[in-house]
C-alpha cells in the first residue's frame, strides 16, 4: 500500500495485519456468521499480537501506539467481517474508561487481562426502554456500606452472554439532571443475581454473544469497582463514545472496502453480451462512485483520528465519521451486490454477509439520526461561541 496520509510505520503495520488476517481469520468469521460461534481463539491470537488496546501503554498489555493505529487495525479487522471489528473494539471502550478515569490499582488489575483477552468484556449502556437517550437510563446503583447494589436491565450487549467483566453505567443520583447523576462500575462475573438472556436472533453481527437482557437483580458490587468519581460516569461515557465512533466508522469502512474489491474483480471477469461487465458504463460508473465515497470516508476518518491523537475536541468529527462511514459503507455493499447479480444475493458470495452486517452499522453504536443530532449541536455551538 502507498498513502501520503500514513507514515511508513502505519503502512507496514497495516500490511502485517492484512497478512495475519488473510492467514487466520476466514474460518472464524464464517463460523461466526453461520454457526453464531464466538471467535474466542482468534480474539486471543489478536490479543497476543497486541491488536487490542493498540493505543494503550505496553505496561498495561496495550500496543503502545495511538488512535490512528487503533483505527487502522479496526479497518483491517472490519475488512474480514464487521462483527469481528466490533469484538476487537468493545474491550477498548471498557479499557478507555479504566485507563483515563480509573485508579492505578484498577488499571493494573484489569487492563492487561482485557487487552490480552484473558478477560472478556461487555459495555453496558443500552436498556430495553432506550438506547439513543442514554442519559435517561433506569438502572440504579445504591450505596450500601462498602458496596453498591445494582438493580436494572441492560440490552444488546456484545459479548454479554459470556463476559468476565461488565462496564456498567448506572444512576447513582436520581435527583439531579441524568447527565450529572450517573456513575461507571466494573462488575465482575460470578454473582448469581446477574442473569444473561440470549433471545435475539440478529440479521447480521452474528457470533457476538449479544444479550437480549442482562438483568442486575440486586447485584452487589464493591465500592472499589466504581471507576472515577461518583456521578461523573456520563461524562466518561461521552468521552469514550468519541473514540468509539471513529473506530466503528473505520471498521465499517474496512468491510465496505472488501465489498468494493470483490465487485471490481467480478466486473472484470464476468461477461454479459460478449464483453466483461466493466465495459458497461452502468457498471463501471458504480465502481467510480464506490471508490469516491470510500476515499472520502477514509480521509474524514483519518482527520478525526489524527485530531484525537493531537488532543483536539473531536465530538463533531467523530459523529460525522460514524454516520458518513455507515451510510456509505452500506451504499457500497448494496452496489457491490447489484454488480454481482444473482450470485451476490447468495451465501456463496461474501457480499451477502457484509451487506447484512453493514445494515447494522447505521443503528448500533449510535444511530444515523443521533449522529446528525450531535453534529448539528456542535455546529450551532461553534457559531454561537464565535458570536
Ligand atoms: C448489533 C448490535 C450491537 C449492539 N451492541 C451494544 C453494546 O455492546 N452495548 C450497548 O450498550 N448497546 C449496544 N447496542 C445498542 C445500540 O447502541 C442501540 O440499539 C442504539 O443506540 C439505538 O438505541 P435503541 O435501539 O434503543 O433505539 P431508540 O433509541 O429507541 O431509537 C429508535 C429510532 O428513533 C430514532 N431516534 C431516537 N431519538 C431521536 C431523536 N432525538 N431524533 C431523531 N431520531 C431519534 C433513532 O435514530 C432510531 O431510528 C447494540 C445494538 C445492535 C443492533
Amino acid at each position: 500500500m502507498d498513502s501520503i496520509f500514513l507514515t511508513d510505520h502505519e503502512q507496514a503495520y497495516v500490511s502485517e495485519a492484512r497478512d495475519f488476517y488473510a492467514r487466520e481469520a476466514r474460518p472464524h468469521v464464517l463460523a461466526m456468521d453461520r454457526e453464531d460461534k464466538y471467535p474466542l481463539d482468534l480474539l486471543k491470537q489478536m490479543g497476543a499480537r497486541r491488536y487490542l488496546g493498540v493505543r494503550f501503554p505496553e505496561e498495561y498489555g496495550g500496543g503502545g501506539l495511538d488512535v490512528m493505529h487503533e483505527a487502522l487495525i479496526n479497518e483491517e479487522t472490519g475488512a474480514q467481517a464487521y462483527p469481528l471489528a466490533c469484538l476487537r473494539s468493545v474491550p477498548h471502550y471498557c479499557a478507555h474508561v479504566i485507563y483515563y478515569y480509573g485508579a492505578e490499582e484498577q488499571k493494573r488489575k484489569w487492563l492487561p487481562g482485557i487487552n490480552r483477552v484473558d478477560l472478556v468484556t461487555a459495555e453496558c449502556v443500552t436498556e430495553p426502554t432506550g438506547g439513543s437517550d442514554a442519559a435517561r437510563m433506569k438502572t440504579r446503583a445504591v450505596r450500601d456500606g462498602d458496596h453498591y447494589v445494582l438493580e436494572g436491565t441492560k440490552r444488546f450487549q456484545a459479548s454479554g452472554a459470556l463476559a468476565d467483566l461488565f462496564l456498567v453505567f448506572a444512576v447513582t443520583d436520581p435527583d439531579v439532571h441524568p447527565s450529572k447523576g450517573i456513575s461507571a462500575f466494573i462488575v465482575e462475573k460470578g454473582d448469581p443475581n446477574l442473569i444473561a438472556m440470549r433471545e435475539f436472533d440478529t440479521m447480521g453481527w452474528r457470533g457476538l454473544a449479544i444479550v437480549s437482557e442482562l438483568i442486575f437483580d440486586q447485584v452487589r458490587v464493591p465500592a472499589g469497582n466504581r471507576i472515577g468519581e461518583e456521578n461523573q460516569g456520563f461524562q466518561y461515557l461521552m468521552d469514550t463514545l468519541n473514540t468509539e465512533r471513529i473506530l466503528v466508522g473505520s471498521g465499517l469502512l474496512g468491510t465496505a472496502r472488501t465489498c468494493f474489491e470483490i465487485a471490481v474483480r467480478y466486473s472484470m471477469e464476468r461477461e454479459a453480451f460478449h464483453r466483461p461487465l466493466k465495459n458497461f458504463e452502468a457498471i463501471s460508473f458504480k465502481t467510480a462512485e464506490m471508490e469516491t465515497r470510500l476515499e472520502a470516508a477514509r480521509l474524514l476518518r483519518t482527520k478525526a483520528a489524527r485530531m484525537l491523537d493531537l488532543g483536539r475536541n473531536v465530538t463533531k468529527h467523530a459523529a460525522m465519521v460514524k454516520v458518513f462511514c455507515a451510510e456509505n459503507a452500506f451504499w457500497v455493499a448494496n452496489e457491490a451486490l447489484q454488480i454481482m447479480g444473482g450470485i451476490g444475493y447468495t451465501t456463496q458470495a461474501d457480499v451477502e454477509r457484509h451487506f447484512r452486517d453493514l445494515r447494522g452499522g447505521m443503528v448500533a453504536a449510535g444511530t444515523n439520526e443521533i449522529m446528525r443530532l450531535v453534529t448539528q449541536r456542535e455546529i450551532y455551538e461553534e457559531f454561537s461561541n464565535a458570536g
